[in-house]
């Protein structure tokens, strides 16, 4: 079992924001901002490459609740989801994170290899 399906199973503790039926969101456990949630289908689903567009309709209201609840709304977040290697997606469960709570930096990308194009 993934350790985000741990977390909807209850054998992984953490710390919720906002749970329905269908989803999750909980604080990450290494935050890369002041605020930095998780918001997970509990249904595994490996990425967003296979998250229907009906559950992605049911997912949507729900991250806005999150947002809502934590005042990002009002002063900006990042929505984020990581997928597959090159995405840098390590659980593989798929989760959006949502990041805010102060101005947050753009940079993506690592060129390890200069002489390397893409
Ligand atoms: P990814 O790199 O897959 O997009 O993001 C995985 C995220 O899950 C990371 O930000 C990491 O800190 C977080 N994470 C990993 N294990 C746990 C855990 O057991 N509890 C919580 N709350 N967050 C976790
Ligand atoms: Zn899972």
């Amino acid at each position: 079992m993934c350790i985000f399906c741990k977390i909807v199973d209850g054998e992984i503790p953490s710390n919720k924001i906002l749970e329905n039926e269908e989803f999750i969101a909980f604080h990450d456990i290494n935050p890369a901002a002041p605020i930095h949630v998780l918001v997970i289908p509990k249904e595994h689903i490996e990425s967003f490459n296979d998250i229907s567009a009906q559950t992605m309709a049911k997912m949507t209201p729900f991250i806005q609740e999150v947002t809502k609840k934590l005042a990002l709304d009002i002063s900006g977040y990042r929505l984020i989801t990581n997928i597959g290697d090159d995405g840098g997606q390590e659980v593989k469960h798929l989760h959006f994170h949502i990041l805010g709570g102060g101005k947050l930096i753009w940079k993506h990308y690592q060129k390890n290899d200069p002489h390397k194009s893409l």
